[in-house]
């Protein structure tokens, strides 16, 4: 198989959108953009034994190498539309291809992304996705406007990538985070851990952050510390005034994941999780890490 072979069976496919005005093919792909709206980007790449066991099931690569991208894009209120891969290989082996593809396409073709280019070169395994989209201009929710008063609600149960399998398939929580639009304040996915993420939210707004321990001991999986410092979970963390109580408490009925309300912004900086000292918090928080 040639490289224009490999494109041609396992990427050239999946959803074809209309507004994709040219595809897959020439030396560079074009997109319409709506009126009054943004561009919004996002990119990740996965190294394997870096970011995933090299002998990873290939469909699981196929699902996550796209999966982080559409969890950014849920954290801004981004609507995902194309995407562009970038994929070093050791080898081109056939059901390895078809396996990563299928992973791939399955999660695009859910969320109609489309797969307008890419690259193709040979090296130690790893995938670049870039994703692109749109949001209606300033409509985006940054990490920047939690204010004191807000509550912080956090979706799904964080401390589940950890506790039942690192390798499971993440959902990222694209239409919880488009419904957010209008309704959330700041928002983050927690995929470095909620501690972590929680913090930058924090520092971002300029604000301080309680976590309630107890409500948090109801929504983590497995142990608390453990479940707020491990990552790989594709939840949203996000605030919203006392006045978007209502709305918040919808979203989280009409979604399966659930959204609970796990702490409370106010004047300050940085977080607290009472019960716990603080250094000793970060400390934990960055061994987790290494
Ligand atoms: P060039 O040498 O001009 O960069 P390539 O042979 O790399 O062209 O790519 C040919 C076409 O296939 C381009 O449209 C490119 O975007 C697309 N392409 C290459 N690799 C991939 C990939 N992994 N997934 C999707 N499209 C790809
Ligand atoms: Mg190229």
């Amino acid at each position: 198989m040639d490289e224009t072979e490999i494109i041609r069976r396992f990427f050239a496919r999946g959803s074809q959108r209309e507004d994709v005005t040219l595809a897959i093919g020439d030396d560079a792909a074009a997109v319409r953009v709506p009126e009054r709206h943004e561009l919004v980007s996002a990119m990740d790449t996965l190294v394997a034994d870096v970011h995933f066991p090299a002998a990873m099931a290939a469909h699981e690569i196929g699902h996550r190498t796209l999966a982080v991208n559409l969890s950014d894009f849920a954290a801004m209120a981004a609507q995902p539309a194309w995407a562009l891969l970038s994929l070093s290989l050791p080898q081109a082996d056939e059901s390895w291809l078809q396996s990563f593809s299928d992973g791939f396409f399955e999660l695009a073709d859910e969320y109609d992304v489309a797969l307008i280019g890419g690259d193709l070169v040979s090296g130690p395994l790893a995938a670049t996705v870039t994703l692109l989209g749109h949001a209606p201009q300033g409509s985006l929710i940054r990490r920047s406007g939690a204010r004191a008063g807000d509550a912080l609600y956090v979706t799904g149960r964080p401390g589940a990538a950890l506790a039942s399998d690192y390798l499971r398939r993440p959902e990222p929580r694209v239409v919880e985070g488009l419904s957010l639009r209008g309704v959330a304040s700041a928002m983050i996915d927690i995929s470095d851990g909620l501690l972590t993420d929680t913090r930058r939210l924090a520092e971002s707004s300029g604000v301080c952050i309680t976590l309630d321990a107890g409500a948090l001991a109801e929504v983590v999986e497995g142990d608390l510390l453990a479940a707020i410092c491990g990552g790989d979970d594709y939840e949203l963390l996000f605030t919203a005034p006392e006045g978007q109580t209502a709305a918040v408490t919808g979203i989280g009925a009409d979604r399966g994941c659930g959204v609970r309300r796990i702490g409370q912004v106010g004047e300050g900086q940085g977080v607290v999780l009472p019960g716990h000292d603080p250094d000793r918090l970060a400390g934990y928080d960055h061994f987790s890490k290494t």
